[in-house]
């Protein structure tokens, strides 16, 4: 296997020809004996935190860890569902970018951020894209890309709330609720659930027996080996009210 240590983000994009992107390594080491090349994203500087005019900007490269260090004023519950994202050695090899990559529904960092309606800046893209469509495309393509960075509003308020085996386990259920500091409908994400989670339709404040209805029809069919149908299209409606109580008081 190749391995490549770019320092600029233009020496990665032509050496993603030739491989996929390196980042914490641990999801890719599985995979080692079967890739030809990896392009290791350590020096292109894409592990800042910036908070700007209420909008909140990270690197694709930044350690999960990070998002818990105190010195950045994000958001409470953002940084609780970063700690439940994985154990300290993970969160601390881990980045951001390898995380959406690879997550599930039962990411607890991943459901947040969806809440958040955050954005994915992708080299080479013009435009932001929807961290949404980006979970539906992210490993559909020939041609490996990059994520650079993430950005999201400072939310008006945001709770998270999971039903697991233990509190330390991932989610078999999961719901985020974000009150938009402009006044805007409130965004709700669910999960615990298939490949990724999943946005629900934006609610008014005063809808919360729509969003709870809402909730229970998409985990109608969502039964695993972890918990059946039944059990999950209940306990998100649940969970759904109470995130959506916590983000109003
Ligand atoms: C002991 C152990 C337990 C684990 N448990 C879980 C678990 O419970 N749930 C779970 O979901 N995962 C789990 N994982 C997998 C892994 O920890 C996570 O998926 C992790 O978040 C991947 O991040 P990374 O930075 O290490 O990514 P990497 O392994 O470096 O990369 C993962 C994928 O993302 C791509 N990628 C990385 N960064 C970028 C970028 N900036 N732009 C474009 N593509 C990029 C890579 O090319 C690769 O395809 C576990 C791993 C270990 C070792």
């Amino acid at each position: 296997m190749k391995y490549y240590r770019p320092e600029t983000i233009e020496e990665a994009l032509e050496l993603l020809s030739e491989g996929v992107p390196l980042a914490g390594g641990t999801a890719l080491a599985p995979e080692r004996r079967t890739l030809e090349a990896v392009v290791d994203l350590d020096r292109l500087g894409l592990d800042q935190i910036e908070i700007q005019s209420g909008t909140v900007r990270i690197g694709a490269a930044t350690r999960i860890q990070r998002l818990l260090d105190p010195d950045f004023e994000l958001p409470a519950q953002l940084r609780r569902a970063a700690r439940f994202e994985a154990s300290l050695n993970l969160r601390n090899m881990a980045t951001l970018g390898g995380t959406i990559m690879t997550a599930n529904a039962r990411s607890p960092l991943v459901l947040v951020l969806l809440a958040l309606q955050t954005s994915v800046s992708i080299s080479g893209e013009a435009s932001e894209v929807p961290l949404d469509k980006l979970l539906d495309n992210r490993m559909t393509g020939e041609t490996p890309f990059l994520i650079e960075r993430i950005a999201f509003a400072l939310p008006g308020a945001l709770h998270y709330e999971y039903v697991a085996r233990s509190p330390a386990d991932r989610p078999l259920v999961s719901a985020a609720a974000v009150a938009p500091a402009d006044g805007k409908k409130y965004s709700i994400a669910i999960g615990g659930y298939g490949e990724r989670p999943r946005l629900l339709d934006p609610v008014a404040g005063d809808a919360v027996e729509a969003a709870r209805q809402q909730a229970a029809r998409r985990y109608s069919d969502a039964g695993d080996v972890f918990a059946s149908a039944e059990y999950r299209s209940e306990v998100v409606s649940i969970l759904v009210e109470r995130v959506l109580e916590e983000v109003q008081s």
